[in-house]
């Protein structure tokens, strides 16, 4: 997939772009998800920092303790990206912000430990309890990597 790809924000203030996307995407299951965007789970494409740019209007950043920085529109509040402390060189976005989001398709459950038991979704995809890569630490590299690039 040489393209690019783009999506945004309901209100249209935050808009970027992606090189390309991944077969990266999961189902995300934890309540900090939950919490943030106020549905039943989050469905995030990860791709290289390297590979994603803003093109709008700067994001906001909620920086939720121990875990990640997630962005979003300061005007409509739409969730549109997290950096996590877990892969501090990749970006995560979700699916549902993507102009074409039915381009992806989910291929795990991550964060499985904290699943609403009455959600039943793509049950024949594998699951996880947590997330299976190494904990690390934001860096400043990270904190940049989502500055305004253009
Ligand atoms: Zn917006
Ligand atoms: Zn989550």
């Amino acid at each position: 997939m040489a393209d690019t790809y783009e999506g945004g924000c309901h209100c249209g203030a935050l808009r970027y772009r992606v090189r390309a996307l991944s077969e990266d995407v999961a189902h995300c299951h934890c309540s900090i998800c939950r919490r943030v965007s106020g549905g039943l789970v989050m469905t995030w494409l990860s791709l290289p920092l390297d590979d994603f740019q803003w093109l709008g209007e700067e994001p906001r950043c909620y920086v939720a303790p121990t875990s990640c920085k997630r962005y979003f529109c300061g005007r409509c509040g739409a969730h549109v990206a997290l950096v996590t402390t877990h892969s501090p060189d990749t970006v995560d976005i979700t699916v549902t912000t993507l102009d074409q989001p039915e381009l992806v398709r989910p291929h795990k459950h991550i964060w499985t430990d904290s699943r609403l038991p009455w959600l039943h979704l793509d049950e024949q995809l594998p699951s996880e309890a947590g997330e299976s890569i190494a904990a690390g630490s934001f860096d400043d590299h990270a904190a940049e990597g989502l500055g305004r690039i253009e």
